[in-house]
């Protein structure tokens, strides 16, 4: 059956959310993926990325589409990138963030320092047999995780993969480089 992924397009990297999206569903016939702006566009969604960018932009924006409270009760499963991870948590270090408590954790947002602007790592996640290159951008991580959160990556500054259910959340930026053994898995895990 065909999957239908919402991609939240209020800024940050929207176009390599949906490329990756389109990419990894191209053997799901009937799937479709779609820029989310108005509360409308999260009706029928299976699944919603929220993208890296600016949080607190993302969060201002959300706020003023008057999409806060739709998001924060959407079922369906969510993947979230960097800026989309600090959105997800349910406590950050940034008072300009109104964070959507969907997966009960602490971020601190770029927790790697503001000198690092960006690094790669080839990083372990569990629930794959290779390592992935992970390519992180001013990034942030989980200090703190509440129960039911899995702990998927972790590296000497945090946590920087969870599941919960049917959300995940990456520090890093999955959907850049090709890879999508990540999108993959989420897909997979839509079922649980
Ligand atoms: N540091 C940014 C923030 O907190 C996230 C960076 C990114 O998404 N690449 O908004």
């Amino acid at each position: 059956m065909g999957v239908k992924v919402g991609v939240l397009a209020l800024q940050g990297d929207v176009a390599e959310h949906i490329t990756a999206f389109r990419e990894a569903l191209t053997d799901r016939p009937g799937s479709s993926v779609v820029p989310v702006r108005r509360v409308a566009d999260l009706g029928d969604l299976d699944a919603l990325a929220i993208p890296g960018g600016e949080s607190t932009t993302i969060s201002r924006l959300i706020e003023k589409n008057g999409l806060y409270e739709p998001i924060a009760g959407f079922e369906g499963g969510i993947f979230a990138t960097c800026a989309g991870m600090v959105l997800l948590a349910d406590r950050v270090d940034d008072p300009r963030v109104r964070p959507l408590s969907l997966i009960p954790m602490h971020v601190a947002r770029n927790a790697f320092g503001r000198q690092v602007d960006s690094r790669e790592a080839m990083l372990d996640v569990a629930g794959l047999a290779e390592p992935f290159r992970a390519v992180f951008i001013r990034a942030p991580a989980a200090t703190e995780v509440g129960p039911g959160v899995e702990v998927l990556a972790r590296i000497p500054e945090g946590i920087v993969a969870v599941r919960h259910g049917r959300k995940m959340a990456f520090a890093f930026h999955p959907e850049l480089g090709g890879d999508l053994r990540l999108h993959r898995m989420f897909l997979e895990n839509l079922r649980v």
